[in-house]
């Protein structure tokens, strides 16, 4: 699933290329009839909220896409290529094209549903959100771990798995400790660490969060296998303390931390 950057990325890249132009809007085979409704109207602009893309074709015609777990866009210029696979949904002019597959949600919205939309997430590092909704939800929860609440959309936006994983080691805190056991300082620092790193983003198609001295190459750019403290990096040896990484379910994903850089 991607992290919210990827789709912060998207929405700016896909502004540049669509935004302010009369485009084509197809969905083929019936897989998007509401299509029509959008097909030959100038994009305004591509705006992302948390893991949530919306197209804004002007009043109530706001597209919504939900990339779920297998979403993707194929991108290209020039003229668009023969339609194939099992595409939702393509916009296109005489010089750019995008494809979109496999999301959850692909629909047309009024502006009321994409303003509740946005009154539900929590604050988006990405977009600059006064962070204080999501603190209090936070230190309101007595029992709820601090590792299932950054993953719930509805305290922050946009942070996903790696994301939870890697600011939790940053800041030292342990991924089961309850959401009311949290400081406000805690909190504020990663909540920084959240504005420094999301928008670094990706970085040939990486998330990197470790620090070039915790890295067993300091030097040069992170190796593969030294881009992240702990993610996927179940049973090897934590670059700070050299104890092995442990792996988790919690809510719903793979959760990784290190017992003793994070001990409860
Ligand atoms: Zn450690």
């Amino acid at each position: 699933m991607p992290e919210g950057n990827e789709l912060h990325r998207w929405a700016k890249m896909q502004t540049e290329a669509f935004g302010g132009k009369k485009v084509r809007v197809e969905g083929p085979n019936g897989r998007f009839a509401d299509a029509v409704l959008l097909d030959g109207r100038v994009l305004r602009e591509v705006m992302a909220v948390g893991k949530h893309i919306g197209y804004d074709f002007g009043k109530d015609r706001k597209l919504h896409v939900h990339m779920g777990l297998y979403g993707d866009f194929t991108e290209g210029t020039g003229p668009a290529p023969e339609m194939r696979g099992a595409l939702r949904l393509r916009i296109s002019t005489k010089s750019d094209w995008l494809e979109l597959r496999g999301p959850t949600d692909c629909s047309v919205w009024t502006d009321e549903q994409w303003e509740a939309l946005k009154a539900r997430l929590g604050p988006d590092p990405l977009n600059d959100d006064d962070p204080e909704r999501g603190f209090q939800a936070i230190l309101a929860k007595k029992t709820t771990s601090i590792g299932a609440l950054l993953m719930d959309q509805t305290v922050f936006s946009g942070i996903g798995n790696i994301y939870r994983a890697e600011f939790l080691f940053r800041a030292r805190v342990s991924p089961f400790r309850a959401g009311a056991q949290m400081t406000r300082e805690e909190l504020k620092a990663i909540w920084k660490d959240a504005l420094k790193l999301m928008p670094e983003g990706m970085v040939d198609r990486r998330i990197v969060t470790t620090k070039p001295p915790d890295r067993p190459h300091s030097k040069g750019p992170a190796l593969d296998e030294e881009v992240n403290y702990v993610y996927r990096r179940k049973g090897k040896p934590c670059f700070v303390c050299g104890t092995k990484i442990e792996m988790k379910v919690m809510a719903g994903r793979n959760l990784f931390w290190c017992p003793t850089c994070q001990a409860a």
